[in-house]
C-alpha cells in the first residue's frame, strides 16, 4: 500500500503497549517526521515490528524501557527497537536469527517463546528488500535496526528525534 507509514506503525507500537503496561515497562515512541508518505507492505512491517517489541518487552525486566524510532535517510526507512534489558552476550549474538535459538539462560528461558521470530522476522525484513542489524551489550541494553528501502529519496540533513504523543496517552488523562 501507499500511505503514511507512521501512524501505522504507532498501531502496531500501541498492541504491544498492552504487554508492556503488565511489567511496567515505559514505552515511547520518536520519529523524525510526522508523515512518512511512501510505498511498504502492511503485514511484513506489522509483524516485523511486533517481534521486535515483543523481543523487548519480553527481555526487559519490570521497570524497564522500550523505545521505537523511526527515521528516513535518503533511500532508507530506519525502524529502531531499542531495550534496556538483559541484552544479548556477544558471543551468542550470530545465532539469535537462526531458527529454534534461544540464548541459553534462565531469564530467556523463563521468558517462553519458541526462537522462531526473530528467524521469521529477518526472513520477512529480506523478502522486502532490506537489512535487520543488531547491537547489544548484555546486561545492559539492545538495539535491533532494520533499514527498508524506499523509491522516494528523503533529503533530510537534519537528524532530530521528535517524541510521539501517542492517542493511549491523551486518552489516559
Ligand atoms: P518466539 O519469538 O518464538 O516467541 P523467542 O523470543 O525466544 O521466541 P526469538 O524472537 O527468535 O525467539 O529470539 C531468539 C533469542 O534471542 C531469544 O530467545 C533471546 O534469547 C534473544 N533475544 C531476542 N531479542 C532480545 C532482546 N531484545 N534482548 C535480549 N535478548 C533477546
Ligand atoms: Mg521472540
Amino acid at each position: 500500500i501507499h500511505a503514511n507509514i507512521i501512524p501505522f506503525l504507532k498501531y502496531i507500537f500501541q498492541l504491544q503497549e498492552f504487554y508492556a503496561e503488565e511489567k511496567c515497562i515505559n514505552m515511547s515512541f520518536f520519529s523524525d517526521n510526522l508523515s512518512y508518505e511512501l510505498d511498504f507492505d502492511p503485514e511484513k512491517t506489522a509483524a516485523v515490528v511486533g517481534n521486535l517489541l515483543n523481543n523487548a518487552i519480553k527481555y526487559t525486566s519490570e521497570g524497564g524501557n522500550v523505545q521505537m524510532k523511526v527515521m528516513a535517510r535518503s533511500d532508507s526507512l530506519y525502524l529502531e527497537v531499542c531495550d534496556d534489558g538483559i541484552g544479548i552476550p556477544s558471543e551468542k549474538m550470530e545465532r539469535i536469527f537462526d531458527r529454534f535459538y534461544q540464548v541459553d539462560d534462565k531469564n530467556t528461558r523463563k521468558a517462553g517463546g519458541a526462537g522462531i521470530g526473530l528467524a521469521l522476522t529477518r526472513e520477512l525484513v529480506n523478502l522486502m528488500n532490506g537489512t535487520i542489524s543488531v547491537k547489544s551489550i548484555a546486561g545492559e541494553e539492545t538495539v535491533f535496526t532494520v533499514q527498508l528501502p524506499v523509491r522516494h529519496e528523503f533529503k533530510k540533513a537534519e537528524f532530530n528525534l521528535h517524541k510521539q504523543t501517542l492517542e493511549s496517552e491523551t486518552n489516559d488523562t
